[in-house]
């Protein structure tokens, strides 16, 4: 079987790990968590890091932090993960939704002003599958709108836009560390900002809002979204090869770019725009309209071949659990919609050989030719 993700943890991981259990330091309070929060923020040019429990609970956090309530209204594409949505929801807040770019896979930043009215609160960014949205465009709306930004960064460590740090850009970012991602934690996640006010907010959201003076006593509504000493030592360990995996990222990419281009009836990954080069974070191929097989079917044939692959996201205007309560019911975003129709991605983990990417290439080619 070649999965469809397999983490690399070739460095300090069990060394640190091991360090945690010989000292007997656990729990969210040890040492890896405020190093791991330190260096990864120094990383992606941020002056605070909040490490927690996942992707999610950061977005979770990212969401509350900002006062995002009921009635308003966050501008966000509706090709992602359900994770960017959940809070918004919850807060009963109004999320609004931007249809893909067809090429890049990004939400549309064209679309976006259109969409502004007086209730917009913020705009959610979420670079996806390796190349960042194109934010020129989105930093002036937030400027001459007055809109705070959350950029999900999830699948972007060590990616920039024009030279800068992708996980920089937003009012508040956040990151996942789950095993598919450029650096995994088992499971993790960041919250980084510049604004100190915000960071310590997300820090009392982190941990329940316990009070340091009156602990049991609670002024606002947290979780317990803590990170353990174990995970942020694997965490750390990771970042420490982080620009070691990009690079490999990016030679897996080009591998199989190579080895698949000439298949007609798919459209690849772009390689690069004039504001970034790809890290596939997962190598995505969406189906063609001149082929007749199914995703389902591509799928079908590959797992029979022992090859692991994921479809893509299925976009949150489709999503039974808000149709169910007459939500989103008459929206279309056709690109959207088409690339969850019609895509999926690859092995392209960390730990794949190019061994591996050579016989998922000439498999993949069988199947479509
Ligand atoms: C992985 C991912 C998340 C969720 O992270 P978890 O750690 O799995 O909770 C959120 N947003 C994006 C874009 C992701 O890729």
């Amino acid at each position: 079987m070649i999965p469809v993700n397999e983490p690399l943890l070739t460095g300090n991981e069990k060394k640190y790990l091991t360090e945690c259990i010989e000292t007997g330091w656990i729990s969210s309070e040890g040492s890896f968590v405020k190093k791991f929060e330190k260096q990864f923020a120094q990383k992606v040019d941020r002056k605070y890091g909040i490490a927690v429990s996942s992707g999610t609970a950061a977005l979770d956090i990212a969401i509350k932090s900002l006062g995002i309530d009921v009635n308003d209204e966050v501008i966000m594409p509706t090709f992602t993960i359900i994770s960017c949505i959940t809070q918004i929801i919850r807060a009963g807040a109004k999320p609004v939704f931007i249809d893909s770019n067809p090429i890049t896979w990004n939400m549309n930043v064209k679309q976006i002003e259109a969409k502004i009215t007086k209730m917009t609160k913020a705009i959610m960014i979420v670079h996806i599958y390796g190349l960042p949205v194109d934010m020129q465009l989105i930093m002036n709306l937030a400027k001459k709108y007055k809109l705070k930004i959350i950029e999900d960064a999830a699948q972007m460590h060590g990616q920039t836009y024009k030279g800068k740090m992708c996980g920089s850009f937003g009012d508040i970012s956040t990151f996942s560390f789950y095993p598919n991602k450029h650096i995994t934690s088992g499971e993790g996640g960041m919250i980084v900002t510049n604004n100190k006010k915000l960071a310590e907010k997300c820090r009392s959201y982190r941990n329940l809002c316990f009070q340091a003076h009156k602990r049991f006593v609670h002024e606002e509504l947290g979780w317990n979204y803590r990170i353990t000493n174990m995970q942020a030592a694997v965490g750390l360990a990771q970042l420490e090869n982080l620009d070691k995996h990009i690079q490999r990222k990016r030679e897996i990419g080009k591998l199989y770019n190579k080895y698949l281009k000439e298949i007609k009836t798919i459209q690849l990954p772009l390689p690069k725009t004039n504001y970034a080069e790809n890290i596939y974070w997962v190598y995505g191929i969406v189906l063609k309209n001149e082929i007749k097989l199914t995703v389902d079917e591509v799928i079908a044939k590959l797992k029979a071949e022992k090859i692991g692959t994921r479809p893509f996201f299925y976009p949150m205007h489709k999503q039974p659990v808000f149709n169910k309560q007459n939500m989103f019911l008459n929206e279309k975003y056709p690109v959207a919609e088409n690339l969850a129709k019609k895509g999926f991605y690859i092995p392209s983990g960390l730990g794949i050989t190019n061994e591996q990417i050579k016989t998922v290439s000439q498999i993949l080619r069988k199947i479509l030719k």
